[in-house]
């Protein structure tokens, strides 16, 4: 947020020393304004890569940017002249933005999925900015410095549509960091912190979701336990006993189909709610399951030791709304009680529901 800050203050600068700059021809306010101009589009560069976790300096390259485009605006001005200095500002500016949309376009289909409208439009924004520097970058090549008049149309409109940026992207910003927050927020309150699993909260909201459509197909709701976990803690430590609990998340999710919803209900408790399947599938999903947790090994490398657990399956007869959720997750525990009782290791069905 404080690099699109200071990317803001950069612009502002830049269009302080436009107003007072006088004419467009060699002196230093325009050097240090031209240095400012191409300052603030990469600040804002440097805070989209941080907003985006991608954790980079910003001080440094701004300041090196800075100077080496100092730098080379003093030689161009030199070798070439005045319009060469301006030509390579608009067109600086403009492989800039293009490179800014595309990452932006590129972003709107991966890492930013999310957020893919609020990038579409910033991607738009940016492409207006990149079009109007590519246009006076032609208008500078073929007319000069008449190209710059400040009481010319064109440059009307690129004052204009730069005055609209400058009050868009500062609300942009914080409508997008905002989203960001909102978000994160309502995903940690959804999930469990240890396995990354939904939580019971997740999970209710995920089946809301689920029984709203209308073609919902019933639900059947899996209690997995972990057999004797307090002995794994007790023999092995709470770290492994939590490792433990992490690769049961994993195994448990590698055994599920696509769609099913994954839950750590507390403890050593998992509840996997199967959607659209029948009395078989979820028999055979729950099966598979069991078998999977007692096949895996949970190796604890830093201790050098592996740990081996299984787990007890209660499963309930199908329901059809979240009302009734309380209910069918009594049903799957009374289940996996019997499954206890019986042994451990086993998949239980409710006796209210016999397949
Ligand atoms: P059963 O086969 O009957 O299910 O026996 P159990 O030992 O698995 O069940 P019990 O309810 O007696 O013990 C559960 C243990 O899980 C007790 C508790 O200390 C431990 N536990 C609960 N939450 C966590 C956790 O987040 N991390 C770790 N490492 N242990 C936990
Ligand atoms: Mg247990
Ligand atoms: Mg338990």
């Amino acid at each position: 947020m404080e690099v699109f800050a200071l990317g803001n203050l950069l612009l502002g600068l830049a269009y302080i020393l436009q107003l007072f700059g006088g004419a467009p021809g060699w002196s230093m306010l325009s050097v240090i304004n031209h240095s400012l101009t191409l300052c603030a589009p990469v600040a804002y560069l440097l805070g989209a890569l941080r907003f985006f976790e991608r954790p980079t300096a910003v001080v440094r390259p701004l300041l090196a940017l800075a100077v080496t485009y100092t730098v080379a605006q003093a030689l161009v001005q030199l070798w070439l002249g005045d319009e060469a200095r301006h030509a390579l500002l608009a067109g600086t500016c403009a492989l800039l933005f293009l490179l800014m949309m595309l990452a932006a376009l590129h972003g709107s289909r991966t890492f930013a999925k999310d957020l893919r409208v609020e990038m579409l439009v910033m991607a738009a924004l940016i492409g207006g900015i990149c079009a109007l520097n590519a246009a006076k970058l032609a208008m500078i090549v073929s007319g000069g410095m008449a190209a710059l008049d400040m009481n010319g149309g064109f440059q009307k409109v690129f004052y204009l549509y730069m005055s609209f940026l400058a009050t868009v992207l500062p609300p942009c910003a914080v409508w997008l960091v905002l989203r960001r927050l909102t978000d994160e927020l309502r995903s940690l309150a959804a999930h469990d912190p240890l396995t990354r699993l939904l939580n019971r909260r997740g999970l209710m909201d995920a089946l809301e979701v689920h029984f709203r459509s209308r073609t919902a197909q019933p639900a059947f709701l899996l209690i997995v336990d972990i057999d004797h976990f307090k002995r794994i803690n007790d023999t092995h430590g709470h770290q492994a006993g939590d490792l433990v609990l992490c690769q049961v998340a994993d195994v448990i999710k590698a055994s599920a189909r696509q769609g099913d919803l994954i839950c750590r209900l507390g403890g050593e408790e998992f509840v996997v709610v199967a959607l659209g399947s029948d009395s078989t599938g979820v028999l055979q999903l729950a099966q598979r399951m069991r078998a999977a947790i007692d096949n895996h090994e949970v190796s604890d490398s830093s201790r050098g030791q592996a740990i081996r657990c299984t787990a007890t399956i209660g499963v309930s007869g199908p329901f059809n709304g979240v009302q009734v959720f309380d209910e069918f997750l009594l049903q799957a525990d009374s289940a996996l009680y019997q499954g206890k009782a019986a042994g451990r290791n086993r998949v239980e069905w409710s006796s209210v529901h016999q397949v």
